[in-house]
């Protein structure tokens, strides 16, 4: 049963008058963003701060109700978030900040969405490579109702053809939303680097990148944080579910692309040709890093049409988007550059996925433990295990699973 609402808004010309309140104070007020329990959805809550922080470390550690996010039981609910990145806020303005954060359980370990700890680690051993990421976020605008943003209510748009970087009131719907995010983001400070309509109509896609190391997990989770905002203004709904319309409508993915300074300098095809090879053999354990069911997602995705290969076969070209890793035509002609990986999900974890590829293609890492195709049991301990102790991080870093090479770990 759908109720028929035609917006979800408020009255944005009364509203106006408190944020103009807010523009001319010099407090700060931080709004802090985290990952919750489904690996996936963010939540946000916001104090005052006494003093303007000069740097994220001085921001102060937070709690919240890990009950209500599906991240603790009712007993033992505290959550404790650790600020990592702060950017400039584009909704209050003035002084105030949004916060990317990490999350820990009450015993000071990593909490089992945290995979922003692993990945910090991962990046740090891989400093000296310059690797530098580009992520391409496709998502999918949903009405009040539930229903693709522009879509007839009864049927479908025509066919898909036209809408693919599309103009006028017939291709494409609530640009308004898209420029606006934009904006947004460019005044947060987040390195967004374009923004396309998609294949589908209601479809549209932003870059962010290039961004070394870290950046590109905090920067594409907090380009999220500020889409899912501002649609809240328009009254529309984000949905970065992989393949929202099941039959012949594009699904939608989060394309990495990825180089190191090696790889960036002359003769670098070498480079990417090792990278690739290593991507191939460890094909099925990435799949298990690139949405947040371990390939589930990706599964009604990857269905080898509609720009994508299949989910159960690794496959390169110069390029070709019917492909696993594309190489960039351009690439190929300069022998030196970066290539695209085309796997992950739109609603992947930019860390999972980044701490991923530097361990295949950067650490020669063979035993990742995450693997497309374990039983859901297996997943779920792997899961676990990878909460480690800040406290004991060195010996801690390699779970027992890791050393256990999984079925798929070792190909
Ligand atoms: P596509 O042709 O696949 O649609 P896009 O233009 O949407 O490509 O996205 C390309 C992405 O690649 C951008 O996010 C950009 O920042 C990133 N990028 C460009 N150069 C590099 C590089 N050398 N290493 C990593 N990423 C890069
Ligand atoms: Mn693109
Ligand atoms: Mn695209
Ligand atoms: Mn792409």
């Amino acid at each position: 049963m759908h109720i028929h609402r035609d917006t979800f808004k408020t009255d944005k010309s009364i509203a106006e008058r408190y944020y103009q309140l807010g523009k001319n104070l010099s407090d700060c007020v931080a709004t802090y963003v985290w990952i919750d329990g489904t690996g996936e959805h963010l939540r946000c809550k916001s104090r005052t701060i006494s003093t303007y922080p000069k740097s994220v470390e001085e921001l102060p550690e937070w709690n919240f109700d890990g009950s209500s996010t599906g991240q603790a039981t009712g007993a033992n609910s505290d959550v404790f978030l650790k600020p990592v990145a702060m950017y400039r806020d584009p909704f209050r303005m003035g002084n105030c900040l949004l916060v990317m954060c990490e999350t820990y359980d009450n015993t000071g370990r990593p909490h089992a969405t945290n995979h922003r700890y692993k990945c910090a680690k991962v990046m740090s051993k891989a400093k000296t490579l310059k690797p530098w990421f580009g992520m391409e976020q496709e998502y999918t605008m949903l009405d009040a109702d539930g229903q693709v943003f522009g879509w007839p209510k009864h049927g479908f748009p025509g066919p898909q053809g036209p809408y693919y970087c599309g103009v006028g009131p017939q291709k494409v719907f609530a640009r308004d939303i898209v420029e606006a995010h934009y904006s947004a983001c460019l005044y947060a400070g987040i390195q967004i680097s374009g923004t396309n309509a998609e294949t589908m109509p209601g479809q549209w896609e932003y870059q962010v990148g290039p961004c070394e190391g870290i950046e590109m997990g905090d920067q594409l989770c907090m380009s999220r944080f500020i889409l899912h905002r501002v649609a809240e203004d328009f009254g529309v709904t984000i949905t970065l579910d992989p393949k929202p319309i099941p039959g012949d409508w594009n699904g939608a993915g989060c394309h990495t692309n990825f180089s190191t300074e090696e790889m960036r300098q002359d003769g670098g095809y070498k480079a990417i040709e090792a990278a690739i090879a290593r991507l191939e053999k460890a094909h099925q354990t990435h799949i298990g890093y690139y949405d947040p069911q371990g390939g589930r997602d990706n599964e009604r995705r990857l269905t080898g049409q509609h720009e994508t290969a299949s989910i159960n076969e690794f496959s390169a070209g110069v390029a070709s988007r019917a492909v696993s890793i594309r190489i960039p035509a351009q690439t190929f002609k300069d022998q030196k550059g970066y290539f695209e990986d085309r796997r992950p999900s739109s609603n992947c974890d930019p860390y999972a996925v980044t701490g991923a590829i530097i361990r295949t293609c950067c650490l020669n890492e063979r035993r990742l433990s995450r693997c497309y195709g374990s039983s859901s049991e297996e997943f779920i301990e792997v899961t676990k295990e990878l909460s480690i102790s800040p406290k004991t991080e060195a010996t801690a870093v390699t779970s027992k699973h890791e050393d256990n090479a999984s079925s798929c770990g070792t190909q």
